[in-house]
């Protein structure tokens, strides 16, 4: 049986009907961090002195073409909200709502969002910048989809010595496994991890997971599931991935029974 309805994978109103059940189960505030062309962009977050917490910040649909990533962290949530209470969270589940609907890589403007995160001035990452500053964050996944990919994969920008994805991946890649290619895109890939220090020369703008690292977040893991494999296991691979990641840099994660 599927587990989404295919039909509503670009439904962002059901999207935020779920978000908003997950909200009211976890105590999170669900706010509006700004609106645009007619669909207001959403984001969560603990309450009380939680906020001044370090946080966990997990964030998708920023390319609306990829709604496995969307509908992963709406999944994953639905299963953790013990762990939504317990801990400090800021979620944004679709920043980009024209994309999802459209199922556009770009947004209402024709703009790819991941390139306009170091813009004070831009109507979304804007205000996104001014919500997120300040805040002391200890983990962030940004939850993509890759129409090249064969597998799935991670960029890691990390503060820590080690790597941490290898072992994430082996915890979350049974219904799709790692991309093999030692080239992905265009950086050096091995078993489906790149480690990041700095962009490639040529990417103008940064993205979302540049700009957190830049915010002093220490580790920041960007995972992309194959946009060519079934929904029903992306989403599942990356509700996955998430809770993989937590489980091993914060010992968090497992899922509620
Ligand atoms: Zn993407």
């Amino acid at each position: 049986m599927s587990l989404l309805p295919h039909h509503r994978a670009h439904d962002y109103r059901a999207l935020i009907i779920g978000w908003r059940a997950v909200a009211q189960k976890a105590r999170l505030k669900m706010l509006v961090l700004t609106e645009v062309s007619g669909h207001k962009v959403w984001y969560l977050e603990s309450t009380g002195s939680r906020v001044q917490q370090e946080a966990i910040y997990l964030s998708s649909g920023v390319h609306g073409d990829e709604p496995g990533a969307a509908w992963g962290l709406l999944k994953w949530a639905q299963a953790h909200i013990e762990l939504l209470r317990k801990e400090s969270i800021l979620i944004c589940p679709c920043l980009n709502p024209h994309g999802l609907i459209a199922n556009t890589r770009v947004d209402h403007r024709g703009e790819d969002i991941n390139r306009r995160f170091h813009l004070e001035e831009d109507e979304v990452c804007g205000p996104w910048r001014r919500m997120t500053q300040g805040r002391h964050l200890k983990i962030a996944l940004c939850l993509h989809e890759d129409y090249d990919a064969q597998g799935c994969y991670v960029y890691e920008l990390s503060r820590y010595a080690e790597p941490i994805s290898y072992q994430i991946l082996q915890h979350c890649t049974h219904a799709i496994p790692p991309d093999s290619r030692s080239k992905i895109d265009i950086s050096r890939a091995r078993q489906g991890v790149i480690r990041r220090r700095r962009l490639p020369r040529d990417m103008v703008g940064l993205p979302e997971a540049m700009v957190l690292h830049h915010l002093g977040c220490p580790l920041t893991l960007t995972f992309e599931t194959p946009s060519e494999f079934s929904l029903d296991d992306r989403v599942q691979t990356q509700a996955d991935f998430i809770s993989a990641a937590l489980s091993f840099t914060l010992g968090l994660g497992n899922t509620e029974k």
